[in-house]
């Protein structure tokens, strides 16, 4: 198949691009990370707030879900820095990240940092066995 060409351009760049800034803007959204697929699959998730665990329930045309143990809707916000029953855990993986009130900042729990190559939110993530369900 033809690669799209938009009118009056010969490369292919968008309109307002040169080819050098599109090649730069690609080579770093795909270079390599050394997270694996499945993690960099399950932060994408949690980062815009639609997991399986909390939005599958659209697929299945279910009702939303509820935290089993708290019965609030199940949300990121909720799984990652809410949920006391995983406060145990949050305490020791994601202590780092907690703000002078006591609570936990998402923005830096789900930020590059922590999410990194042996970062502390894979950590809590994989313990509180969430890993799979996102
Ligand atoms: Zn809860």
């Amino acid at each position: 198949m033809l690669p799209f060409v938009p009118a009056g351009r010969t490369d292919g760049t968008p309109s307002g691009l040169t080819s050098s800034a599109t090649s730069a803007s690609v080579l770093v959204f795909w270079s390599y990370s050394g997270l694996s697929r499945r993690w960099e699959t399950a932060l994408v998730r949690l980062r815009i707030g639609h997991t399986l665990l909390t939005h599958g329930f659209l697929m299945e045309r279910a009702h939303p879900p509820y935290c089993d143990d708290c019965l609030v809707p199940l949300t990121v916000r909720h799984l990652i820095v809410k949920c006391p029953s995983l406060g145990d855990l949050r305490r020791r993986h994601l202590s780092e990240y907690r703000k002078g009130d006591g609570s936990y900042s998402l923005s830096q729990v789900l930020g590059e940092e922590a999410c990194s190559v042996g970062g502390n939110t894979l950590s809590y993530v994989e313990e509180a066995g969430l890993l799979q369900k996102l």
